[in-house]
């Protein structure tokens, strides 16, 4: 809990925290985080896209990799839990073994990924999707608010832009994956629970809808002659609403409306709202698009109105792998506590890195489920559980149970999706 204060920092603001990839305060963060790697027994180096990289050698150096980690940049004013938990308490467990002279039998890797926000250049999972050898060069040409480009500031931070390829791990060197991270949501406060184990990684879809009835006199068009946008679009917000309440693991959300002419004294002619629709199963998804595509038809045949619906957005969801998700669980009991399974709504460095290998995550309660905002918290007690729950899984972990066919299953071209900032 030291070091996450510490880290936090390391911002480019002094009152509130923001810490955008490769900036002064990212590689101020990275040196920090290397210094606490090297206590901690580690060998050290920023890889080609400016991830933090420790090396925990094992017994059996020729034994798979296990990888764990987070990601170090934050969002915009954010807490300072989220991201830098993942990579500081897989930093603490692997001090404590390397404090008793220990060693585990397969080598472990440590990553603070540089981007996963996508605050900077407003392309998420920067830092995964190198690794994971899932990173489109095309990205090279992303300009941040300044109009730097992402090869110009790689090039600032002292590495090679031609050399990303660099950073990719090969499959068949890594076991798996494991990401600590908050919950960023209230499931497990609520439920009194300190830990739980993730099931998957929403996919999402995000549409524009836009409603086309007819503007008019608001004195004088009687109530029978309207054809009012906004009365159409308010029956499709509930809809949504009612719909992802029915259908079980999905949820869905109305976050933007705008009303056209948006005058005080005229029927409105045109409203364009945004449905963001996620669940831990792509089938689910579809069923709700599906339900939410019929609820609107019957709205235009009901009121007389126009609906135009278009995806901006759409990432498959990424499971979790059974295997990893078996092993979390039994640490989680042998700390005596029963094991919770819950899906992540946000986006993670996982989803990302199920492109590479097989992927676990283990979430941590958090204060009222508040993220991504300076009020985001912990408990000193739920580091603590979450500490003895990894150090028990790395010490039972074995490589060699591996099976190539227990990888999350993204297609090789898929979009690993957004970070959590999405
Ligand atoms: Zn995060």
């Amino acid at each position: 809990m030291r070091w996450i204060d510490e880290l936090a920092e390391c911002s480019e603001h002094p009152v509130e925290l923001t810490r955008r990839y490769l900036t002064p305060e990212h590689a101020q963060a990275a040196e920090l985080i290397m210094e606490r790697m090297r206590e901690a027994g580690m060998d050290t180096w920023l890889d080609a896209v400016g991830n933090v990289i420790g090396r925990f050698p094992g017994r059996r150096p020729e034994a798979r990799r296990l990888i764990l980690g987070s990601h170090l940049d934050t969002v915009r004013n954010a807490g300072k839990y989220d991201g830098a938990l993942g990579v500081l308490l897989p930093i603490a467990c692997l001090k404590a073994l390397d404090e008793r002279g220990e060693r585990l039998e397969y080598p472990v890797d440590v990553i603070a990924f540089g981007d996963e926000e996508g605050l900077r250049f407003q392309a998420t999972l920067i830092g995964s999707r190198a690794v994971a050898g899932n990173f489109d060069p095309e990205l090279l040409t992303a300009v941040d608010g300044d109009g730097v480009r992402l090869r110009e500031a790689l090039r600032e931070f002292g590495l090679d832009p031609e050399a990303v390829a660099e950073a990719e791990y090969h499959r068949d060197d890594v076991a798996g994956y494991v990401e600590v991270h908050i919950e960023q949501g209230p499931v497990l406060e609520a439920e009194d629970r300190p830990v739980g184990v993730v099931t998957s990684i929403a996919g999402a879809t995000r549409m524009r809808v836009e409603v086309m009835g007819r503007a008019g006199h608001a004195g004088t068009v009687p109530m029978n002659l309207r054809y009012d946008a906004l009365a159409a679009a308010s029956e499709a917000v509930i809809a949504v609403e009612r719909i992802c309440s029915d259908i079980p693991g999905a949820v869905g959300t109305v976050g933007v409306l705008r009303t056209m002419p948006g005058a005080v004294n005229v029927i409105p002619g045109v409203v364009e709202f945004s449905v963001d629709v996620r669940a831990g199963s792509d089938g689910v998804r579809r069923r709700v698009l599906r339900r939410i595509g019929e609820a609107f038809a019957a709205i235009e045949e009901r009121r007389g109105v126009l609906f135009d619906s278009v995806i901006t957005h759409e990432t498959r969801a990424a499971q979790c792998s059974p295997w990893l998700m078996h092993c979390l669980g039994r640490a989680i009991e042998a700390e005596g506590l029963d094991v919770r399974e819950l899906p992540s709504g946000a986006g993670h460095d996982a989803m990302a890195m199920a492109h590479l290998t097989a992927v676990g995550m283990l979430f941590v309660r958090c204060k009222e489920g508040i993220s991504h905002h300076p009020a985001e918290s912990m408990t000193e007690a739920d580091a603590e559980v979450a500490a003895q729950v990894l150090l028990r899984f790395l010490e039972e972990f074995d490589p060699g149970e591996w099976d190539s066919d227990d990888r999350a299953e993204v297609p090789p071209d898929d979009d690993p999706g957004m970070g959590d900032g999405a």
